[in-house]
């Protein structure tokens, strides 16, 4: 079959093989790795914790604790979770806040059994963005994660939802981890999505979109392309990419993948091509 005029736009557009060999190559050698979950790679159709997508996160970032690397996690879910346990139909930003309280500590049940099962502890930090912010609070924030990673605990982040004063986002937690990611100093950004990454399209619509592999000196290709794809809404692949790139831009790699790909942070930590990369920018643009 011959190539989509999209397959060849994204072929010349392409990072050069050697770039994206050394990107993967940081990827996989980051000591300090920060993990985003979304609310998808949680829970099922009908809005429930799914017991077998959080024991597979779970196993999958214990992979990295156990090669010795530090990991924080940035967990969504909450609200989604507390749908699931309070009945759906809510709406109003009101009953969305409540339900992340119901929904955010059986979350940090089950993270608590799925960990244990491997013998590690975890710690639960809400937060706002006012909270990074402020340098008081954030000097807090970080001299906590700094002490739980010395420990050995799995610090799980998640945004305050029943206090935030801005509007319940989705989305707001990769912004979240981005800020995080920089202020905190890591080594790595994993944003693990229901989507294999950044398409030419939108995957879920057109079977045609084909995935960009790395994301470095096209960015402004790929910016357009997402632009185009995913409409004006909040949330989705736009703010990934956006914090993928807000990391890069920090000199820090960044990787947007599948969470349902086997091994998928293993992968990632074995130099295997998975999802799509950021190439990090030391000293500004690339363009
Ligand atoms: N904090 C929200 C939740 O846990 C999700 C926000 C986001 O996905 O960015 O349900």
């Amino acid at each position: 079959m011959s190539e989509t005029v999209d397959d060849e736009a994204a072929d010349e557009h392409a990072v050069d093989r050697e770039t994206v060999d050394r990107t993967r190559e940081q990827a996989a050698d980051a000591d300090r790795v920060i993990v985003k979950a979304g609310t998808n790679s949680l829970t099922d159709a009908e809005s429930n914790l799914d017991d077998e997508k959080l024991d597979k996160l779970v196993d999958d970032l214990v992979d990295l604790l156990d090669r010795g690397k530090e990991i924080i996690l940035v967990s969504s879910g909450a609200v989604g979770a507390g749908k699931g346990r309070v009945g759906n139909g809510e709406e109003t930003l009101e009953e969305l806040q409540a339900l992340s309280t119901v929904g955010q500590s059986h979350l940090m049940r089950r993270y608590t059994e799925s960990f244990e099962r491997h013998g590690y502890t975890v710690a639960q930090i809400l937060l706002t963005q006012d909270d990074l912010e402020n340098p008081d609070r954030f000097t807090n924030f970080h001299n906590t994660i700094e002490t739980l990673l010395e420990w050995g605990v799995v610090p799980i982040i998640n945004e305050n939802d029943a206090i935030g004063t801005e509007e319940l986002r989705i989305g707001d937690n990769d912004m979240i981890s981005a800020s995080i990611a920089v202020g905190v100093g890591v080594d790595l950004l994993v944003t693990l999505t229901d989507v294999g990454g950044v398409y030419t399209g939108n995957p879920k619509e057109d079977d045609s979109a084909a995935l960009i592999d790395a994301v470095g000196e096209n960015y402004g290709y790929v910016q357009g392309l997402v632009d185009e794809s995913a409409g004006e809404e909040f949330g989705g692949i736009q703010t990934k990419v956006s914090g993928a790139r807000t990391v890069s831009e920090h000199g820090i790699p960044a990787v947007i993948a599948k969470s349902t790909e086997p091994e998928v942070l293993e992968q990632i930590a074995t130099q295997k091509a998975v999802g799509t990369i950021f190439v990090p920018i030391n000293g500004g643009h690339n363009e």
